[in-house]
């Protein structure tokens, strides 16, 4: 084996993303919870590139090593293998608080735990904070507008959610997290920003994720029956995920201090979504109504207005070029797993 390591270490170093330099006034120590999942591996790369020092610590429920592997040994990059449920002791300038389960599946899983980490885990990260004087932006979510009844949604709407029902875990959870963040903010005058996050899709996502987007490129990829739950005249409106990391960005570098929707207006029904999907994907699928989600928001569309004026930014990658980058992502996931399974 010594022989072996010494062979190792003299071959060619590995090689890495380019990464800007910069120097120690500008570079920042940046930790990113939930950092191995969909959206934290996309700020991952993001931050890694304008030069930063970034720390991912991660429970591994949904995220994966993979998704952040092309940085493992880089001399700014650190994996940490940690529940935030769980105090967390480490000196860094800047948060993003991502860590919680996201997809409908994943947080009902476990509904408990999802309650946990979105107010214990947002306590250690505002606690840290605290101690260390670090700026901390909270992963929230359209969510906590619940089943709207206004239409678009702009910030300034206090929303409509069922706290006993099964999306209670995650919805009401994230409305904590919010909560914790202005009591830290006006109390122990830590520098909170909210970024509440409308339905995002990209690389990356889980093939078992369970959300809409992953649900139906899969089943069109397999020549399976699309499944539409309800008669499918509900809404959503996706964003990119670039464009949810530039927002982010955006967002954590600017004065305001008040919750920022940061999705993409343009709107669809999820009945047709299912034909956007099949038309791009090819192939016989058919579709099909199936039981309907309880509790399932009937319609969902960001009112951009505030992102616009304040942080310059909308979202600019068009629904069909996301999704064709998002259907190449999984036909080769699917070539993957039938690799695996055929050694
Ligand atoms: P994801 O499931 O891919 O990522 C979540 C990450 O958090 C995973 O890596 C998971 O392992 C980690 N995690 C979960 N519980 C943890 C714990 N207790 N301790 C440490 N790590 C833990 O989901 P995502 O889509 O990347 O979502 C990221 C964040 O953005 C979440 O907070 C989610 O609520 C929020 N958000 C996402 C969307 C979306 O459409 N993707 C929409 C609104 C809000
Ligand atoms: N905390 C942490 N890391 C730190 C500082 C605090 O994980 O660097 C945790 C701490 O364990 C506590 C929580 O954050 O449970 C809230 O901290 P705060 O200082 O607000 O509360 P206190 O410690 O006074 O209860
Ligand atoms: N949906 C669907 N088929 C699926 C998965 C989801 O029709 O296989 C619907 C779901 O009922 C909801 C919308 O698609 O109306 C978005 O669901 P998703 O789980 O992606 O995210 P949500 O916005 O509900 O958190």
């Amino acid at each position: 084996l010594e022989e072996q390591v010494r062979s190792l270490q003299t071959s060619t170093p590995r090689k890495y993303p380019k990464v800007k330099y910069l120097n120690y006034k500008n570079r920042k120590r940046i930790l990113i919870t939930g950092g191995a999942g969909f959206v934290g591996s996309h700020l991952v790369d993001d931050l890694m590139v304008q030069g930063h020092e970034v720390i991912v610590v991660d429970n591994f429920f949904t995220g994966r090593k993979r998704n952040v592997e092309h940085w493992l040994g880089h001399e700014n990059f650190e994996l940490i293998h940690h529940d935030i449920v769980n105090p967390l002791f480490i000196e860094i300038d800047e948060i993003y608080h991502l860590a919680s389960p996201a997809s409908p599946p994943h947080y009902m899983y476990n509904p408990v735990k999802t309650i946990k980490t979105n107010t214990m885990g947002t306590i250690n990260v505002l606690g840290l904070a605290k101690r260390v004087m670090a700026k901390v932006l909270i992963a929230s979510t359209s969510e906590v507008y619940g089943d709207p009844t206004v239409h678009p949604q702009p910030e300034t709407y206090w929303g409509h959610v069922n706290p006993i029902g099964p999306r209670a875990c995650y919805d009401e959870g994230k409305r904590v997290s919010e909560t914790l963040s202005y009591a830290y903010a006006k109390q122990e005058k830590v520098q909170v920003r909210v970024a509440r996050i409308f339905n995002t899709y990209g690389p990356r996502m889980h093939m078992n994720d369970g959300r809409v987007v992953s649900n139906f490129i899969l089943q069109a990829l397999r020549n399976e029956t699309i499944t539409v739950y309800g008669n499918g005249k509900q809404t959503r409106s996706f964003q990119y995920v670039s464009d949810l990391v530039d927002g982010m960005i955006a967002l954590m570098a600017s004065n305001y201090t008040q919750p920022v929707n940061l999705g993409n207006p343009v709107e669809q029904t999820i009945g047709e979504f299912a034909e956007i999907i099949k038309q791009l994907v090819g192939g016989p699928s058919v579709i099909k109504q199936s039981k309907a989600m309880e509790d399932d928001p009937q319609r969902r569309k960001p009112d951009i207005t505030r992102a616009r004026k304040l942080l310059h930014w909308e979202p600019k990658v068009p629904l069909e070029t996301g999704l064709q980058r998002t259907i190449s992502y999984f036909r080769n996931e699917l070539a993957r797993s039938d690799r695996f399974q055929e050694s």
